[in-house]
């Protein structure tokens, strides 16, 4: 079977029925510019509708014998057999395409299932074996194509007259699709965007002289560099406590689009793995043993960055403007000048209790938050907080940030201020995350409980009645792959979906991997990879020295000759599962008899 895009504008096409089938022909053409001519005894009443709004013409009689001679394209949808086989016949006789629904043997063509984004299109064709596959994939696509495509594939059709128009040589020209496909689509998410004018501009300002090359001067350094720009914006962005799925999708688009990315140490874990190469990220997080770059620093790189006309995402751990100094680096960017926003995201405080399974607020109980850092506290000389005030609302919840070191204190200033001893009170170390810890115990010893634990930063407290309800609200550590963290290749939306459901930390991973990837794994160790096959086991092969994988990281291999070459290649923990997704979570979740490492299958 040869696909091709008909024109029919102006063509005559011939529908022979008047039933529901018939009208899906009628509706597929529609719109199409063709006259369509309908021939059927008794016509549905929307057929009628259409004639009458001069949409089509309709014959309300039997098919006449030659009669799809005089067409372009044929269509024969009527229950009788008979009536169809004739319409083909006719049809072949004249050279003419003809379709009978639902009878490949009668079709010199088929209509594939379609998806639509303007005057982009995607046909899927079973050469008529399976159209109810088709049918079924085409509604896949019409959920991972979002309508943006349309307004992409227009703005692609403009670049390229604009590029068309500079008469480049072909190099030339593919090198400037290259960049706005780069620039403009994520294949591993099926994502697009429209580019900004002024990128259009500058990919097009790149090769304005290589048209001159032959004859007139070549223009100096200076003058070919764009004309600088305004400052490019700041963003900045929320990460969320760590799980990367709690970054915002308007979070994820500004990092996605940036020039550069100036990130936490705690954010490290939210980057998109898929993020561009090209974007630049600087790293300004404390990393053990060392100190933080100093704040100064930080928003002098800010400025700097954004004044070389780049678009720079501050990557923050949870919220920018929750202890996250956001408010100092806006200050410092509006003195200087520099545009910026906030995409807020999702703070430690509200998210990390409700992964331990502790709301809050809980009506009745707790109807007041405090959100406090007692770091301040413990350096004399800062603002202090009302403990007093604190230690007598018996109905509230109160939340401790930088809770590790400063959890004695802050106990022992309540319990001085007569804060019931019992109260509930619970500790959280890596909330969210595959490595979340939860201790829970009562204001009076929660510290001594927490240093038994060995919990370590970063950890949030929670005192508060709401605690109470932990043991039957905890929804996330019960979950059967809770507290593992697995590496997928990416693409893979279904298993990345299906593990997350689960419980586990995913990482959908492109390969080779990305800087970004790389960062994300190395903030948490691996528990294990699902490869499918050999080409993926040797893109991953020399990244196992890397941080956030040890020795012990196993490999959920989907076919014999992924598993054949890892143990080749030495990987120590080698499973080989089933190739279905349900193989795969069956050893995953241990329920598969053969879970305990033997070999799957043949
Ligand atoms: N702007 C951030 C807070 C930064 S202060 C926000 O809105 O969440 C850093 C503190 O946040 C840590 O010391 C810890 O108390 C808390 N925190 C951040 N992520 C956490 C996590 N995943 N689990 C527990 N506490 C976390």
């Amino acid at each position: 079977m040869f696909p091709v895009m008909l024109n029919l504008t102006g063509r005559r096409c011939l529908v022979v029925g008047g039933g529901g089938v018939a009208l899906r022909k009628v509706d597929a053409l529609l719109g199409e510019g063709a006259e369509i001519t309908v021939v059927a005894p008794e016509p549905q009443a929307r057929l009628e509708a259409l004639a009458a709004a001069g949409k089509l013409r309709l014959e309300r009689r039997s098919y006449l014998p030659g009669e799809a001679g005089g067409f372009a394209l044929v269509f024969a949808a009527t229950d009788d057999r008979e009536v169809n086989r004739r319409v083909f016949e006719d049809a072949e006789a004249a050279g003419i395409w003809a379709n009978v629904a639902d009878d490949p043997q009668l079709c010199s063509f088929h209509l594939p299932a379609r998806v639509r984004r303007g005057e982009l299109q995607f046909a899927i064709s079973s050469s008529g074996q399976a159209p109810f596959a088709t049918r079924r994939l085409r509604q896949v696509l019409e959920r991972r194509f979002g309508q943006e495509w349309g307004e992409w594939l227009a703005a692609a059709g403009e670049f390229r007259r604009r590029v068309r128009g500079l008469r480049l040589p072909p190099a030339s020209e593919e090198g400037l699709f290259d960049t706005f496909f780069a620039a403009t689509v994520t294949p591993t998410t099926l994502k697009c965007r429209v580019p900004l004018t002024e990128e259009v501009e500058g990919w097009l300002a790149t090769v304005a002289g290589e048209e001159d090359a032959a004859g007139a001067p070549v223009p100096s350094e200076d003058a070919s560099l764009p004309a600088p720009s305004a400052p490019g914006l700041v963003s900045l962005v929320g990460a969320g406590p760590g799980n990367s799925g709690l970054l915002t999708l308007r979070g994820r688009r500004r990092l996605l689009a940036a020039d550069a990315v100036v990130c936490d140490r705690l954010a490290e874990a939210a980057l998109p793995p898929d993020l561009p190469e090209g974007v630049e990220i600087h790293c300004v997080g404390k990393v053990a043993g060392n100190h933080p770059t100093p704040q100064e620093e930080i928003n002098a790189l800010l400025v700097r960055l954004a004044r070389q006309g780049k678009r720079v995402v501050r990557l923050k751990g949870g919220d920018p403007f929750v202890f996250g100094r956001g408010g100092e680096e806006g200050e410092a960017l509006r003195a200087a000048g520099v545009p910026f926003e906030v995409v807020p995201g999702v703070t430690a405080g509200v998210a990390v209790p409700a992964y331990a399974g502790i709301p809050v607020t809980h009506r009745r109980e707790a109807v007041r938050v405090t959100f406090l850092t007692a770091h301040e506290t413990i350096k004399s000389g800062g603002p202090q907080v009302r403990w007093d005030l604190l230690a007598h609302d018996p109905h509230a919840t109160i939340v401790g940030y930088m809770g590790v070191t400063s959890l004695p204190v802050v106990t022992q200033r309540l319990l001085q201020e007569g804060m019931a001893p019992d109260t509930p009170a619970a500790i959280i170390e890596r909330g969210t995350t595959a490595a979340q810890r939860v201790v829970t115990s009562t204001l009076a010893h929660l510290a001594a409980d927490a240093t038994a634990a060995g919990i370590e930063p970063p950890a949030l407290f929670v005192i508060s009645p709401a605690v109470r309800h932990a043991p039957l609200l905890d929804w996330f550590s019960t979950r059967p792959l809770a507290g593992r963290r697995v590496l997928v290749p990416a693409p893979a939306p279904e298993v990345v979906e299906a593990l997350d459901v689960l419980g586990a930390d995913v990482v959908e991973c492109p390969l080779p991997p990305s800087s970004a990837a790389r960062l994300v794994i190395a903030s948490s160790p691996l528990t294990g990879c699902v490869l499918a096959t050999r080409d993926e086991v040797e893109a991953l092969d020399g990244e196992r020295s890397r941080p956030g994988w040890d020795g012990g990281v196993v490999v959920w291999c989907r076919s014999s000759a992924a598993a054949e070459r890892a143990r080749q290649l030495g990987w120590r923990r080698v499973v080989e599962v089933g190739e279905t997704l349900a193989d795969l979570l069956r050893f995953m979740t241990g329920r598969s008899p053969m879970a305990a490492g033997h070999r799957h299958g043949g």
